[in-house]
């Protein structure tokens, strides 16, 4: 009786093995109803990351972190400040047109550590209703200013109804001095599956420059795709905020 060499074994089975797996997932995929949800988790499962920049819109430096985005084709998470949108609808209108994700980052960009809760609570809300305005419906997706936030304030936006936000890999593009190549390491050094990146397109203030955060974008988003990971946003994100 003819005999098949054991590696040769091995590898059928694995050649056999693919096939009913390949079958299974065709299967499921013809049965599914949300057939891209499946094919992107089958493709890169867990590899996912989130991309979010505080403080704008600005006027500058907005546009130029879109068209990197554009050009890329990544979409990201904009925690806006509420009266700087009212200041600059257009760049506003640009982020929601393109497909990102727009949250709030209080009206004028409080320190919720020295805020009473009902002065929070409006300045959330009004940011809010101007979100609404723009997007159609209310995400209430929040970050605090600084990330400063008690528990106690924490709960009461989660009872009424918010996500609160943080981050867990900090860019620190926020420093005056900051280099492109600091900036690229800092994000790097951090990543990881589902993690939450910070960056920034402006600041409260409107005044710093963004074009360190600008150049090392792109960077950093050939560098992650390299790796493997895909881009979502916040509210894409089932776990985050609950
Ligand atoms: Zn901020």
């Amino acid at each position: 009786m003819f005999m098949l060499p054991m590696n040769l074994l091995v590898k059928k089975t694995k050649i056999f093995s693919f096939q009913v797996l390949s079958l299974g997932l065709l299967l499921i995929l013809i049965n599914s109803s949300c057939d891209n949800l499946l094919i992107e988790n089958i493709d890169l499962p867990n590899k996912a990351i989130a991309l979010t920049f505080d403080d704008g819109p600005d006027p500058i430096y907005t546009d130029m972190i879109l068209d990197v985005l554009k050009e890329k084709d990544v979409k990201a998470t904009f925690f806006l400040i509420g009266s700087k949108m009212k200041r600059y609808p257009n760049v506003t209108e640009r982020i929601f047109n393109e497909g990102h994700c727009l949250a709030n980052h209080t009206y004028t960009h409080i320190n919720l550590e020295k805020t009473l809760y009902k002065e929070i609570y409006n300045s959330i809300s009004k940011t809010e209703t101007v979100l609404q305005g723009v997007c159609g419906e209310s995400l209430k997706i929040f970050r605090p200013p600084w990330g400063k936030i008690t528990l106690e304030e924490k709960d009461k936006l989660k009872k009424d109804g918010f996500k609160v936000v943080l981050w867990d890999v900090n860019s620190k593009d926020f420093r005056s001095n900051i280099t492109v190549n600091e900036i690229i390491n800092n994000v790097m050094a951090g990543i990881g599956n589902n993690k939450i990146v910070l960056f920034h397109d402006s600041d409260y203030l409107g005044k710093a420059s963004r074009k360190n955060t600008v150049l090392a974008l792109p960077q950093i988003i050939d560098l992650l795709q390299e790796m493997g990971y895909r881009f979502v946003t916040i509210d894409e994100m089932d776990n985050v905020g609950k």
